[in-house]
């Protein structure tokens, strides 16, 4: 494959070359890549979300078993997730970078055509960002705005009492394909020779290096004029984000081990790394599912979803969050999510 340095476009002429190929798809972008500031117009009644979230080679991505393509397309949803959680439509986003001359322009190329996939995906426009050259290594700072009606906005604080605590999806995959990607780079660096061995993997590879955004919710509270009383997304493990639910609103809430959803796929490589499927789905990170809150009187329109689980209902106020095993026992939930400091 051929190289050509990143020094030998020039800063401007970088930039130009890798948002060129982005359309624009929302009515509300006013202004995109190429002046001092991207304009944006509020729809009126809507009120504008903004989000940011950096990711730090070595730290958030190891481009030894993650392709940039991948990486772009990640980068993007983990934020478009976010803005899913405000119960509001993502619209725009920037995109800074931090790149060595490690990097080629065709690396680069690379990872834009996966921010472009992703932006085509979700109908979102790149209206800006900036670029740094930096001493090692690759960052990616995306940041994304989007709208939502006043009275629709969800947060993580307004559970009340006797709520229906809802997920999107299934859980734990992201966590599992993570841990196949480190055992194989393991077994490559041990021996360059052997091919890895990823056939039987796909689904839980693919929730870790591929994952969606749950736009279809949106629409779907949307379409049924539901308005969840409160709503996180998923990326530290379920047990963490219950947590800042019960901490945001004062009500703990209780889940059913039973209730929790896991791919049958997911379960059977758990098994293989000896590890409780449910452990993976509470501790486990990166699912980017939807966790909300929802009125009783919501309960048919949700379970006429099949894409929701209904895993159990917020609790007394200064009660404490709890699941009842499969076995009947009640055990506490604690914080195992992710620490970003360990
Ligand atoms: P300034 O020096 O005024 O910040 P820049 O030269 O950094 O301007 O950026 C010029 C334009 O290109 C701006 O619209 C900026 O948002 C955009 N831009 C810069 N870097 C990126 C990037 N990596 N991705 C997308 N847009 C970018
Ligand atoms: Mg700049």
């Amino acid at each position: 494959m051929s190289r050509t340095e990143l020094s030998s476009l020039g800063e401007f002429g970088l930039i130009r070359h890798l948002t060129e190929h982005f359309p624009v798809q929302q009515k509300s972008t006013i202004l995109g890549v190429g002046d001092d500031a991207a304009a944006i117009e509020v729809p009126a009644g809507m009120i504008a979300v903004l989000t940011t979230d950096m990711l730090i080679e070595g730290v958030h991505f190891d481009l030894s078993y993650v392709p940039l393509r991948h990486l772009g397309y990640k980068a993007v949803v983990v934020n478009l997730s976010d803005v899913y959680a405000m119960n509001a439509v993502p619209a725009q986003i920037t995109v800074s970078i931090a790149v060595s001359n490690r990097f080629s322009l065709e690396a680069m190329e690379e990872l834009y055509a996966g921010m472009l996939a992703a932006c085509e995906h979700y109908g979102v426009d790149l209206v800006g960002g900036d670029t740094s050259t930096s001493v090692s290594g690759l960052a990616i700072s995306v940041s994304a705005v989007g709208f939502v009606e006043k009275a629709r906005m969800s947060t993580r604080r307004n559970a009340r009492k006797g709520d229906l605590l809802c997920v999107t999806g299934d859980l734990g995959g992201a966590y599992l394909g993570l841990q196949v990607l480190e055992r194989e780079k393991k077994v490559f660096l041990e021996s360059p020779g052997v091919q890895p061995e990823l056939s039987g993997f796909e689904y839980v590879i693919g929730r870790q290096l591929k994952p969606e955004a749950r736009r279809d919710l949106v629409q779907f509270f949307s379409e049924q004029q539901i308005v969840p009383t409160s709503m996180i997304d998923i990326s530290d493990g379920l047990a963490s984000e219950i947590l800042h639910l019960e901490r945001n609103s004062g009500h703990g809430m209780v889940i059913y081990e039973e209730k929790i959803p896991i791919a049958a796929d997911t379960g059977r490589v758990a098994e293989q790394f000896s590890l409780a499927p449910v452990t993976c789905a509470l501790s486990g990170g990166e699912d980017y599912e939807l966790l909300f809150t929802v009125g009783q009187s919501d309960y048919e329109k949700i379970s006429a979803n099949p894409s929701v689980s209904i895993i159990g209902y917020v609790d007394e106020p200064e009660s404490s969050s709890r699941m009842v095993t499969r076995a009947g026992a009640t055990i506490a939930i604690t914080a195992q999510g992710w620490n970003a400091f360990s």
